[in-house]
C-alpha cells in the first residue's frame, strides 16, 4: 500500500469515460464549446483493465463513473455493466442527467445504485442559460424515475452569485421534499476559472449559502465520513444537505482521490496538472505492469496539495 506522511492512500478511483459532454456549462467550459472527445480515448475494455490493475496496485475499492458527460458516449453501457463485476466495495456515478431515461435499462440492469446528477436550476430559462445544452424537463423525468428504480440519488449544484443565487433555497426544497441530498459545490478555480477576474463575484462561500438557509431553516452540522468531500449538516425532521467546500474548508488532508481520464492519464490531485500515462501499461501482463504503476502511483501521490489552489485543467477532461 502506498501511503504518504499525512497517511493519505488512493482509495477512490474516478474515471471519466469521455471528455465529450452534451453540456457546455458556463463555469466548466469558456467559450460555449461542446461534445469535444479527447483524442486517443480509451475503450471500455481498457479503462476496465486499468481499473482491475489500479485496484491491486493500489488499493482502490471505490469507483466513480464521470466525464466529460458519461452517458454520451457508447461504451458507457460496457464499462458499467463491467465495472459491476469488479470486486470494489462501492461504485456510483456522476451525470448531467439528460440521457437518464434512454440509459435507464441499463442502469437498473447494472445494479448500480448510486447517482448524483449535476443540477443548477430549477428555472428553465437559466438551466438554458447556465448548462447551454439539454432541457430541464427531460432531467427532472430523469430523476423521478430513478427514484422510483429505489436508486440513491444526491444533486450537486454550483450556486454562481450572478447566476442562480435566486436558485440556492429552491433547489434544497426541491430535495427535502423528494429524500434526496443536495450538495452545494463551492466554484472552483478550474480551467478558464483559475485566472479569471470575475471568480470572486460569482464564487459563493460556504458562509454564504448557510447564511441564506439559516433564513428559511434550523440547521445543525452532521458526520461525514473520514473522506468525505462535504461538510454535512442536518435540517431536523426533514433530511439533510451538503457543502463541498474546496475553498471555505478544503479536505485535501484526508483526500484520497484518484483520477483517470478518458485517454489513459492519472491525475493524483485536482489542483495539480501533472499526469502520468498508463494507456501503455494496459496490453502488458501484471507481473510487468504492476511494478511500473506502484512507481507511477507513488509520483501521483506526491502531486496531493495541501490546500486547493485550482488548476487550469479543464473539468470535464478529468471529471468532478
Ligand atoms: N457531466 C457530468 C455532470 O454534469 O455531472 C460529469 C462531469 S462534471 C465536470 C462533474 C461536476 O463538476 C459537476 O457537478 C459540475 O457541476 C462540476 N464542476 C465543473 N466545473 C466546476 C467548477 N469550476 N467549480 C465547481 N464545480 C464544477
Amino acid at each position: 500500500m502506498i501511503v504518504d506522511k499525512l497517511g493519505r492512500r488512493f482509495r477512490n478511483l474516478r474515471v471519466s469515460l469521455t471528455a465529450a459532454c452534451n453540456y457546455a456549462c458556463t463555469y466548466c467550459v469558456p467559450d460555449g464549446k461542446r461534445l469535444m472527445k479527447a483524442q486517443n480515448e480509451l475503450p471500455a475494455t481498457e479503462l476496465l483493465k486499468a481499473v482491475t490493475y489500479l485496484q491491486q496496485a493500489a488499493g482502490i475499492d471505490k469507483l466513480r463513473i464521470t466525464g466529460g458527460e458519461p452517458m454520451v458516449t457508447p461504451k458507457f453501457d460496457d464499462f458499467l455493466l463491467g465495472v459491476m463485476e469488479l470486486p470494489l466495495s462501492d461504485v456510483s456515478m456522476t451525470t448531467n442527467g439528460q440521457l437518464v431515461l434512454k440509459k435507464l435499462e441499463v442502469i437498473r440492469a447494472s445494479g448500480v445504485k448510486r447517482i448524483n446528477i449535476s443540477l443548477d436550476t430549477l428555472n428553465p430559462l437559466r438551466f438554458k442559460q447556465i448548462a447551454r445544452g439539454g432541457d430541464l424537463t427531460t432531467v427532472l423525468k430523469g430523476i423521478d424515475a430513478l427514484l422510483e428504480l429505489g436508486l440513491k440519488v444526491k444533486i450537486n449544484m454550483v450556486p454562481i452569485r450572478t447566476q442562480n443565487a435566486s436558485d440556492v433555497v429552491p433547489m434544497l426544497e426541491y430535495c427535502l421534499a423528494r429524500g434526496i441530498e443536495l450538495r452545494y459545490i463551492e466554484l472552483m478555480r478550474m480551467g478558464h476559472l483559475a485566472n479569471s477576474n470575475s471568480f470572486q463575484a460569482d464564487f459563493m462561500s460556504m458562509t454564504t449559502l448557510l447564511d441564506m438557509i439559516g433564513e428559511n431553516y434550523e440547521f445543525e452540522r452532521t458526520d461525514a465520513p473520514y473522506d468525505s468531500t462535504a461538510v454535512r449538516f442536518r435540517i431536523p425532521g426533514k433530511g439533510t444537505f451538503g457543502i463541498i467546500a474546496n475553498e471555505s474548508e478544503p479536505f485535501c488532508t484526508s483526500c484520497t482521490r484518484l483520477r483517470l481520464s478518458s485517454d489513459g492519464y492519472l491525475y493524483g490531485c485536482l489542483s495539480s496538472s501533472r499526469k502520468q500515462y498508463i494507456g501503455d501499461l494496459l496490453n502488458q501482463p501484471s507481473h510487468l505492469a504492476l511494478p511500473r504503476l506502484q512507481g507511477i502511483l507513488v509520483s501521483a501521490l506526491a502531486d496531493k496539495q495541501l490546500v486547493f489552489q485550482g488548476e487550469v485543467t479543464v473539468m470535464k477532461l478529468i471529471g468532478g
